[in-house]
């Protein structure tokens, strides 16, 4: 089987995270998409003061019934701040017959020759990387033998800070990210202020 892990905050998981992952996952020919909802952003201030917990329902209430997708616990279950490496290799011991491809953003990438462990990473999965709007692709970079694929998708201008942005405003989210999860934010009050 071949997997793609998809890592985010997802405050909130949006229509810009599943429209590209739904692409690479069929341009990619993989057959899962596992989102993993990350517990403490290690490289951002996490706004809105949502728990992990609601972060984590709301992705599962986005890809509820599709047997392609599925959602982690992996990350909001670990004490402390997770890196990729900890969490590929869970996964990699979780699915030890599959072929595992990380999928991450043009910004991830940049950031990508500070991370922890990254030759142990790269030989344990392939990289995928998306583009979003207002950022150029990259140039190819070495990754010491290791291939890193460049996903052709479309560019989704929505982002959580945009919509996070909005319901404080009292503005409307509709079509921005799925109705479920519009009414599970609104029941429970989330982003509000
Ligand atoms: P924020 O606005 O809070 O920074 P975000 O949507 O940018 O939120 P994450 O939830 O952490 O952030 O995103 C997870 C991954 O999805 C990241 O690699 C990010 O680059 C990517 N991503 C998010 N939104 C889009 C989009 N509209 N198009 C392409 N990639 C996206």
């Amino acid at each position: 089987m071949k997997i793609g892990i998809f890592g985010g905050t997802f405050n909130p998981i949006h229509y810009g995270h599943l429209i590209n992952a739904e692409i690479i996952r069929s341009d990619f020919n993989l057959d899962k998409i596992i989102l993993v909802p990350s517990r403490y952003p290690v490289h951002k201030k996490l706004d809105g003061d949502v728990p992990a917990q609601e972060r984590y329902a709301m992705a599962v209430l986005a890809v509820a019934g599709l047997q392609e997708f599925d959602v982690s616990r992996i990350e909001i279950d670990r004490e402390g701040p997770s890196y990729t490496i900890t969490t590929v290799e869970e996964l990699r011991a979780a699915y030890p017959e599959s072929e595992l491809h990380l999928i991450i953003g043009t910004d991830s990438l940049a950031t990508f020759a500070s991370w922890r462990e990254k030759d142990r990473l790269l030989s344990s999965v392939q990289i995928i990387v998306m583009r979003r709007p207002g950022q150029e692709r990259p140039p190819d970079m070495d990754f010491g033998g290791h291939i890193v694929r460049f996903a052709e998708n479309p560019l989704v201008d929505i982002s959580s800070t945009e919509i996070r942005e909005r319901l404080r405003h009292g503005r409307s989210v509709r079509f921005l990210l799925p109705d479920q999860v519009i009414d599970y934010i609104r029941k429970k009050g989330l982003y509000e202020q």
